[in-house]
């Protein structure tokens, strides 16, 4: 059997209890050896044999994990944080379905929840924003035109944006073509929940300043809109007057 683990976003103790039993037992580890935390390999099983994928492609992957769980071994594909989101996951279960060989996925908490926890904040405010767009900007890979950073900014909603902290000033200026007034708030997060984190709040326009001074270029996620300022609603369900399934509401 294959197991997909989300390994978080950094910590090493941010990885599921299940992903934790099945690192501890894995027979093989293939890991994402850019992004995921090389601590969560300290607990495995003598004998374990390890790869890093950074270094192979999907066809040299799929050429460990297969015959390995075709050998009845226990095989962990360690993703960074969940891989659900920018992991090339897809094309891997794809490929094993192809090969008729099992698996099963366990979620793993993803950079823009530790971005958050990072932040102290709340990406859905009531009053504020009700949805979070998690995007990019298009690099090597293509981002389909209805999906531009223009075009998503002009729903004014909290954004996250991956993959893009080497082109800040095209960022920017892109968030403000799309609708977001250059003082928006925003919020550059390096390396959520390592222990060498580093949150830059500063504003939309803002963005490529912040992060040349503080000398970040990758690993970090950027976060944008109202979310992160001052002025929200508090929630209806534990306001006093409202009346939920669980609960009467008084005058
Ligand atoms: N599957 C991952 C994302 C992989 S794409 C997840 O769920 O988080 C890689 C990008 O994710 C990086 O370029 C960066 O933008 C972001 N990222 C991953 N880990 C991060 C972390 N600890 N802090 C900030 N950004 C992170």
């Amino acid at each position: 059997m294959i197991h997909f683990v989300g390994a978080g976003p950094g910590a090493p103790d941010l990885i599921t209890v299940r992903g934790a039993r099945l690192l501890a037992e894995a027979d093989v580890i293939v890991y994402a050896g850019s992004l995921v935390n090389p601590a969560l390999l300290d607990g495995r099983k003598e004998g374990c044999a390890v790869y890093d994928s950074a270094q192979m492609t999907l066809e040299e992957v799929l050429s460990v994990m297969v015959p390995a769980a075709q050998e009845g071994r226990l095989v962990v594909r360690l993703h960074t944080g969940d891989p659900c989101v920018y992991g090339a996951h897809r094309e891997q279960m794809d490929a094993l379905d192809a090969a008729g060989v099992p698996y099963e996925v366990c979620p793993g908490v993803s950079s823009f929840c530790g971005a958050a926890a990072a932040l102290r904040a709340e990406y859905t405010l009531p009053g504020v924003s009700q949805t979070v767009i998690l995007t990019r900007m298009e690099g090597r890979t293509p981002v389909p035109g209805r999906e531009q950073i223009e075009a998503l900014a002009a729903h004014g909603s909290s954004m996250v944006i991956f993959l893009s902290a080497g082109r800040l000033g095209e960022l920017s200026r892109r968030l403000i073509a799309g609708g977001y007034a250059p003082d928006t708030p925003a919020a550059i997060v390096y390396k959520a929940t390592w222990p060498d984190e580093k949150v830059i709040r500063t504003t939309v326009s803002g963005l490529a300043e912040a992060a040349a001074k503080e000398q970040v270029t990758k690993t970090a996620l950027i976060t944008v809109g109202g979310f992160l300022g001052a002025s929200y609603e508090r929630s209806k369900l534990y306001d006093p007057s409202f009346t939920t399934g669980f609960r009467e509401g008084r005058a």
